[in-house]
Formats: structure tokens, sequence, C-alpha cells
């Protein structure tokens, strides 16, 4: 988008004639390459079989990168390489040693942050607000906190003697690209583990660039191996007979299909999947921090978010001064320019993920929902969706029931504790949930009542390396981060 059409879009939105003036970061400070082999036993290699497909700009419309395709070749040679660097160098290294190496990671990944920031945002569409001030430094806030158990693992299990498995192979979505990398990378490391991952296809950017971080790094060859492609290159990762461990982040029906194929093949697995969590508002709650919990937990990063707080629910005494807040702050919500530091909703990430938020927009319709978006403009070009809330829901419908990983948000009511804590288990997932009272009571009645592994009180979506991340249910199995986060990584 020039500044022009974004000047015109502010003007839009505050009609009034109060508006912001664009805020773009620079993008000229940032390094790319036409074009990205795989990244095998320190060196970009060209892929086996020749093939290219390209990252775009979901903002844009524009093409970033020819992206290597990964075969089963070239997956065979990231393992080979994985194996050879495991047998020889990182499982026979001093712990504290491979721990300098990730301290030397976290710290490189700092001092480029503002490159990786751009590169996120251009790659994926969130807005640079989030990249900048989430991925990035908790990327990097990942890295260190490993880096410091790395020889430290007698002490987390102590009496006990932890080794690691092997090679692990990862595969991870597009919604938080470099943080989990991070999330998986980290640990795999500090335990002893050397890596093959696979980042998604529609943003493999920051994955490329953080390889060229372990090259100047000095990470021995082999420790870390980055595979691109599409789910035929992550199946090749799954189904290769010497991985020893499969790490997974992404939807619910490819982590079952990833469940199947590695039945009895002795890989460990942990699994990250889908969500649908319950946001609760209760009466006595502090309405106005509430209605910027909904809007932090469901539309910044266009909901783009596992553990979004995608079903609200709101006690009966309160629905109505909820919804004209909140109907009132989505119209000040800044759709557009994932640069422009004002951006609070970026692009959605893909054709494929609008066409499917707007199919899922039009079945809510379809099964009777009321419906409030923002009435801002969107840019012509790029994939856009205006914030959205559902009202006259049950909990029968598909939009209450599914997944719909977009801006848009189901609301419905509730009298008793008992009443939501009902509504709010009524789902085949148990990532994350939510809970707004001033009474420490209801908290812990509700964070006791939720099956679900991560609970914020009064917040929402907030992050720490030290707390463990992960589902029940249909969520997933395993967790990442903090302590609980070396164990899938070791035999003990
Ligand atoms: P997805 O389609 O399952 O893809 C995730 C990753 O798996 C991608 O790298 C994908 O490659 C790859 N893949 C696809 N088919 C595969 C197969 N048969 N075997 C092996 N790998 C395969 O999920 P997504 O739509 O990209 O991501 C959104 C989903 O991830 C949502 O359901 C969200 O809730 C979930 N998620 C969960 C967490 C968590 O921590 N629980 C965090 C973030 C996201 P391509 O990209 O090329 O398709
Ligand atoms: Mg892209």
């Amino acid at each position: 988008m020039n500044v022009t059409d974004q000047q015109k879009r502010y003007t839009l939105d505050f009609g009034t004639g109060w508006a912001y003036d664009p805020a773009p970061e620079s993008t000229d400070h940032i390094s790319l390459k036409k074009k990205y082999g795989h990244f095998i036993n320190g060196k970009f290699v060209e892929p086996a079989e020749g093939n290219y497909f390209e990252t775009i700009n979901p903002a844009t419309e524009e093409k970033l990168a020819d992206i290597a395709v990964g075969s089963k070749a070239d997956v065979d040679a990231a393992v080979k390489a994985a194996r050879k660097a495991y047998d020889k160098v990182w499982s026979k290294m001093p712990a504290s040693e491979r721990g300098r190496y990730i301290y030397r990671i976290a710290r490189m990944i700092q001092e480029r942050a503002r490159e990786f920031a751009v590169i996120e945002s251009m790659d994926g569409g969130k807005p640079i607000r989030e990249s900048r001030d989430v991925d990035v430094p908790l990327a990097a806030a990942h890295f260190f906190y490993y880096a410091g158990w790395a020889d430290k693992l007698n002490y987390a299990f102590p009496g006990r003697t932890p080794a690691p498995l092997g090679v692990a192979g990862q595969i991870i979505p597009w919604n938080f690209p470099l943080l989990m990398a991070a999330w998986k990378i980290a640990p795999a490391l500090a335990t002893g583990n050397t890596v093959v991952l696979k980042p998604a296809e529609t943003t493999p950017l920051t994955c490329l660039k953080l390889a060229e971080i372990m090259q100047e790094a000095g990470l021995p060859d082999g420790v870390v191996n980055f595979v691109t492609g599409a789910g035929d290159t992550g199946a090749a990762i799954v189904n290769h007979q010497d991985i020893n461990k499969i790490a997974f982040t992404g939807s619910t029906a490819v982590g079952k299909l990833i469940q199947r194929s590695i039945a009895g093949s002795g890989k460990k697995l942990t699994l990250e999947l889908g969500g649908k969590a319950a946001n609760i508002i209760f009466e006595d709650a502090p309405l106005d921090q509430a209605v910027e919990g909904i809007v932090n937990g469901i539309f910044f990063n266009q909901g783009h978010v596992c553990c979004a707080g995608s079903r609200l629910f709101v006690q009966e005494g309160v629905a109505d001064a909820v919804h004209q807040k909140l109907t009132d702050r989505l119209e000040t919500l800044i759709v557009g320019d994932p640069l422009d530091k004002n951006t609070d909703i970026g692009a959605i990430n893909s054709k494929e993920q609008l066409d499917r938020i707007n199919s899922y927009i039009e079945i809510g319709l379809n099964e009777g929902a009321a419906i409030t978006q923002s009435s801002c403009s969107i840019p012509s070009k790029g994939y856009f969706c205006r914030p959205t809330l559902l009202q006259n829901v049950s909990q029968a419908s598909r939009v209450v029931q599914e997944e719909i990983f977009g801006p848009v948000l189901t609301i419905q009511t509730f009298r008793t504790p008992d009443e939501v804590l009902e509504k709010a288990n009524n789902t085949p997932y148990g990532l994350s949930g939510g809970v707004w009272t001033d009474k420490g009571s209801k908290i812990f009645r509700m964070t006791s009542g939720i099956d679900a592994g991560v609970l914020w009180a009064n917040t929402f979506n907030k992050f720490d390396p030290t707390s463990p991340f992960g589902g029940y249910k249909e969520s997933g199995m395993g967790r990442e981060g903090g302590l609980h986060g070396l164990l899938p990584y070791l035999k003990i």
C-alpha cells in the first residue's frame, strides 16, 4: 500500500478529522535474497529436484522470494547431516559449551531484532507492533532461557540421568514463525539433540534468516537444518526412519494424521494443536480492562493465535454494556498495512485463510447469528478482514464449535458460574481460557474448572519462556516452555 492510500484510509476511519499520520517502518535495512535453498549441514543448498515456490507478502500480494521445495531426498540429506552432527559433535560436547552457542544465538537475534520483525511482518502479514514487541523478543527470550538449562539438566531432574534422544523432526505453522522455531529449537539443542525443521509454506523467511544466524554463531554444521516446503515435505520428515522425535504445531487434523502415521515407530511425539478458548467476563469485572483483554485476545494478530479468546461469555447483567464498549472499540481499530506502527490488525496470512474466515462468517449468518463489523475501509489489494462480532449464537453453532483462526468473536451470555463452566468446557479443544472478575475466589473456581492447559485471569495472551504451554483433549499433548519443555527431548 502506498502512503496516499494509507492517508486516505485514516481519514476514512476517523471521519471526524482526528487521525494518526501513517508511520510505516522502513524496509531499507533488511536484506533478502531472491532465492533460498534449504539449509543443510551448515550451508544453503539447491533442492535435489530443483523446484521452487514463491513466498509472498499477503498485504501486497507481491513476491518476496523463491523458496526451495523439499523432497524426500532433501529431507534425507538433512536427517543424515543431523545424525552425523549428533553422533560426532553435539552429543559429545560439554553441556556448558552447548549452552554458550544457544546464548550466542539469543544475543544475535536481539542484535538483528529490527530486521527480523520487519521480515516477519512482510512474510506473514502480522502488525509490526506485534512482531517487534512480542515475536522477536520472546524468541530471543526462549533461547536465553533454555541456554541456562543446558548444563543444569541434572538439577532439573535430581537423582535421574537425563539423556538426549537423537534427531528431532520439527514442523511449525505460520502464525508465529520465528517464535515457534525458537520454542522448538531451543529446548532441543539445550538437551543435546540435533534438529531438522520445516517452517510453514507461507512464512519461511525468518527461519532462513535464523539459518544465517546459526552460520554466524559458528554452530557446528548439521546441528540445525531447515528444509522448506509444504505438507508433503512435512510428511517426509514425519515418516523418516532415522528420526527419534517429532514435535508438531499446527491443526488438529494434521496432528491426528501424524499420530496415526508414527504409531508403533517408537518416535516420541508432542503435538500443539488447535483451540477455541473461552474468555469469561463476570459482572464484577473491570469492564474497560476486560474489553481491552477481549480485543487483545482475538483481534490483534488477526485472530491467528491458537490460544485466541475466540468464544466470549458475558454475564447477563453487563452483556449490553460490554457489547456497546466492544462495538465502540472495534471502530477505533486500525486495519491495514502491517508495517505501519499504528496498525492493530494486519493482513490475513493467505488467500486460503481469508476465504476460510469469510466462509465461517457466512456459516454464522446462515445459522442466524447477528453480525457487528467495524465500518473501517480495508485496502483493495492484499488479504484483509474487518474485526467481526457474532451474537445470537448457541453452543451447537459451528462458529462456536469450530476453530476459525481469524478476527471473529462469538458472544454468548450466562447467568451462573456453573452454567458458564459447562459451556466453556463444551468443546473438543482445551488449550487456553480467560476469566475477568474482581473476586479471587471466582478466579480459582473458574481456573480449576476449565479443562485447558493455559488460563489467564484479568489478562489474556501473555507468554513467558518459564511457563509451560500446551493443551488438553484435541488441543494436543506434551508441553513446551519451562522445565516441562525439556522432558519431550529427553530419555530419563
Ligand atoms: P497445518 O495445516 O496443520 O500446518 C502446520 C504445519 O504442518 C505446516 O508447516 C504444514 O505445511 C505442515 N503440514 C501440513 N500437512 C502435513 C502433513 N500431512 N504432514 C506433516 N506436516 C504437514 O496448520 P496451519 O493451518 O498452518 O496452522 C494453523 C493451526 O495451527 C491452527 O489450528 C492453530 O490452532 C494451530 N496452532 C497451534 C499452536 C499451539 O501451540 N497449540 C500454535 C500455533 C498454531 P504447510 O504450511 O506447507 O501446509
Ligand atoms: Mg509469505
